[in-house]
Formats: structure tokens, sequence, C-alpha cells
């Protein structure tokens, strides 16, 4: 198991090695993508017979059930590795930018996701919304704290 800080920020300056670690990404996620369309494939086929007619759910066996949900999970599994690894910004999508972890969230920001959240935080702290309830009040500055 890797044990990362509360935050980490990886940043790449040299325009070369932002290129190599780009394509990698790239290579990655396309990688992630090939597989989990393999798997939603395999799952797909099994609701179709031959004859292209349906099959529902209920009409599977419990070993054909068990494969079923197999698969779903292990798409569910790929396209969370996927949005939580450091090749794409869990909040925009983008893969091309220097990446910010935060651990609270277990997921990585875009620098520029990042920033926007810590403003956010920074001018919500500015404000003191008095409506709010005090619960709703501190998940935000929980939420906040994780940004700054
Ligand atoms: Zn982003």
């Amino acid at each position: 198991m890797i044990l990362m800080k509360d935050k980490r920020a990886i940043i790449i300056k040299t325009p070369k090695l932002r290129k190599i670690r780009n394509n990698f990404r790239d290579l990655w996620l396309k990688a992630t993508s090939s597989k989990w369309n393999n798997i939603y494939d395999r799952r797909r086929d099994m609701l179709f017979r031959s004859d292209g007619s349906r099959i529902t759910i209920s009409a599977f066996s419990p070993s054909e059930l068990a494969q079923f949900r197999n698969l779903q999970s292990q798409e569910a599994t790929l396209r969370e590795l996927a949005s939580r690894s450091i090749c794409m910004c869990v909040t925009c999508g983008k893969g091309e930018q220097d990446m910010v972890y935060n651990k609270a969230y277990d997921a990585w920001y875009c620098t520029e996701c990042y920033g926007m959240e810590r403003l956010n935080t920074q001018e919500r702290a500015k404000l003191k919304i008095r409506k709010l309830k005090p619960c709703e009040e501190k998940a935000i500055q929980s939420h906040s704290k994780t940004f700054l």
C-alpha cells in the first residue's frame, strides 16, 4: 500500500519532460479504456442471444449472474482507477496539466481546478454566511480545509 501525504503537487517545468509525462498518461488512459471496452463488450454479449434477442438478467443462472456482476464490478473499478489517478483531473478530466493530490478526497486535481477550489475556499472564509445550519457550515469548513 502506498501512503500519500495530505497534499502533494507534481510539477514538471521542462517542456520535453512534460510531453513525455503526457504521452505516458495518454498511453495509460488508452490502455485502461481499451480494457474497459473489452469488459463492457463481454458483459453486453451476455445480454443478447445469437439471433439478437435480448436476455433479461432474471433469466441468468446463478453462475451467469455472478459473472455478469463480476464484469460490472471490474468496469466500475477501472473507471474509478482512471478518474482517481494522476492521469486525469477528478474535476475537469484534463490530463495534460500538473497535478495536486488531495488526500481528503483521495484524488488528483489539475493545478487550475485546485487553484479554483483554494480561491473559493478563501472567498468563502471571508464571507460569513450566517443562514447556514451549523452542520452545513461545519461540512463546508471541513471541505475547505482540505484545499488550504
Ligand atoms: Zn481540472
